[in-house]
């Protein structure tokens, strides 16, 4: 009986002590002087010195051996701290410091190739990162699968194989989507007109509350690139504004609400402990997506932020409401991931992650790497690639060493199609609650089947559990070729 308890006491520590960690990264991000950046690196570095050394620690393996769950949570809970203690113990801490080093320093060399267009000046600090992943999987894996055992950081249970199946279901019909969309005639009117920073700022807090964003708990802030950080009581978000681009600090922020409000509304009593926060990428991407794409974007709810856009910022440059539904969800082909729309978007990922996987088990070199981008590319989106910067040097994952990072981002698009089915199957009303701006209907169906489980469940079990169904990329195929052939009339 004391096992668990000791147990329960020791993890409450290591997870309040990662989430202050949480909050130097925030602050690091938002607050900080820029004079401070030196200390705060030996800031965080020492805190993370404590935290390897209590997920670590030998006592760990000894309440493991003993300890016995008294309920579902605590089993749960059981099944997490082992996983991690069991992951860091695998990794060399000479090999895990060398990492930390060799990607801080690619990172600035990335910066400075991606500025310059020089992919040859980035390529030996990546074939660095590189071996060092290949060694930290090797230790992982214990002779199975490299990507595997790196995916399972982001995604446990997730395989490359089962998304390679995935990925090849998805990749010819949004080829097929795509190239209907190029050759359509309709081109929905660019968005224009401009609207000051407090403006935009004070729409962003009326929609993040309509999205369920909690600020007693929380607060929003602004960054360069948006991100949420933080979990149970305090949840905070940043969002960018450009005064030329209202549509930009709207849509960020309601992405940002979707991570945000999924930590927010995880039961109470799982607040720190290992189910008290999002239960992977793939899921966490799942909620910011939704929010964003399938509510977000969709024509009902469009129709009332036209509205609520027109009272505070007078006329819009388009129409009407359908005119602004197809601005809104304009398909505009580029070279960068991150801008890309919903047709475009998956194909950049899955272009990344058949790169990144033929990189980690050997199958492609590293100086081969950017002709195989841009063939890639070719074959996909159907043009070629000007610039090293707006192809291969464009992310900054690779320099991190963040390898089976990148699916999640598809996963969580999956995941939110096979959600957004299931929403409406149950709530039949959807589309009128939608465009009088009530969402509460659809943020209660969410909590209820999804956020408040927090890390209970596996992650594809937690998507299953909500919807009742095995997950699939059908529901997000058919709501993407519904959705672009109407507008596009395709
Ligand atoms: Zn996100």
């Amino acid at each position: 009986m004391s096992a668990i308890k000791d147990l329960t006491a020791f993890q409450r520590q290591t997870e309040a002590l990662a989430q202050v960690m949480g909050r130097l990264g925030w602050d690091q991000e938002t607050m900080m002087p820029a004079g401070a950046a030196e200390q705060r690196g030996e800031e965080m570095a020492a805190l993370e010195t404590v935290l390897h050394a209590r997920r670590t620690d030998p006592r760990l393996s000894e309440w493991l051996a003993t300890a016995e769950p008294g309920d579902e949570a605590q089993a749960a809970a059981l099944r997490l701290i082992r996983r991690s203690y069991e992951r860091n113990s695998k990794v060399p801490a000479d090999l895990a410091a060398q990492i930390v080093r060799t990607t801080s320093r690619a990172h600035h060399i990335w910066v400075e190739a991606r500025a310059k267009d020089d992919v040859a000046a980035f390529l030996p600090i990546l074939q660095e990162v590189l071996t060092l992943r290949q060694r930290e999987a090797e230790a992982l894996a214990k002779g199975g699968d490299l990507y595997d055992a790196l995916l399972d950081d982001y995604e446990p249970g997730m395989t490359g194989v089962a998304l390679q199946a995935m990925f090849a279901e998805l990749r010819p019909r949004l080829v097929a989507l795509r190239e209907r969309v190029a050759e359509s005639d309709v081109a929905p009117q660019p968005p224009t007109g401009t609207s000051s920073k407090p403006e935009q700022l004070a729409l962003s807090e009326e929609i993040a509350a309509v999205f369920g964003y909690d600020r007693t708990r929380g607060r929003i802030d602004e960054a360069v690139h948006p991100f949420s950080s933080g979990s149970g009581a305090d949840v905070r978000i940043t969002t960018r504004v450009d005064e030329g681009d209202p549509l930009g600090c709207l849509y960020s922020t309601i992405h940002e609400v979707g991570h945000a409000t999924y930590e927010q509304n995880i039961a109470p009593g799982f607040a720190l402990t290992p189910l008290g926060q999002g239960v992977s990428m793939g899921v966490h991407e799942s909620q910011s997506r939704i929010y964003e794409n399938q509510l977000g974007r969709s024509r009902a709810f469009t129709s009332w932020l036209y509205g609520r856009m027109v009272d505070r910022f007078g006329p819009l440059n388009v129409d009407d409401e359908d005119a602004f539904h197809a601005t809104i969800n304009q398909v505009h082909p580029g070279f960068i991931r991150t801008e890309a729309d919903e047709v475009h978007y998956n194909l950049h990922i899955l272009m990344r992650f058949d790169l990144e996987r033929a990189l980690l088990t050997g199958d492609l070199a590293v100086g081969d790497l950017e002709a195989a981008w841009n063939d890639r590319f070719a074959a996909d989106f159907g043009v070629a690639v000007d610039r090293p910067s707006n192809g291969v040097l464009q992310d900054v994952h690779w320099s991190a060493g963040l390898i089976g990072y990148f699916p999640t981002y598809t996963l969580g698009n999956v995941y939110a199609g096979c959600l957004h089915a299931a929403l409406r199957r149950d709530l039949p009303g959807l589309d009128d609650q939608m465009s009088r701006g009530d969402l509460a209907p659809a943020l209660a169906w969410l909590k209820e089947h999804l956020q408040r489980h927090g890390g209970l469940r596996e992650p594809r079990a937690t998507i299953e559990h909500a919807t009742g169904g095995e997950v699939s990329a059908a529901p997000l195929l058919d709501y993407l070729d519904g959705k672009f052939g109407a507008i596009y009339k395709v």
